[in-house]
């Protein structure tokens, strides 16, 4: 195995919303590897923002 903490930096993205470099932790690349997912295209603040408006309007919804 390669000596690779989680909290290390695996790779550099730009948001796709609001065109910030975010960091892809190791650990989150193996998170994504594990259940088969594409490395996000947002920054964190972003994809929380969106989680937020999609609970937000699921909650106005009668
Ligand atoms: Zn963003």
């Amino acid at each position: 195995m390669e000596n690779l903490n989680s909290n290390d930096v695996f790779c550099e993205k730009k948001c796709k919303t609001c065109g910030e470099t975010f960091e892809i932790k190791v650990g989150e690349k193996k998170f994504y590897d594990d259940h088969g997912f594409e490395l996000p295209n947002r920054c964190k603040a972003c994809r929380d923002k969106r989680k937020a408006k999609s609970s937000e309007k699921k909650s106005q919804d009668k």
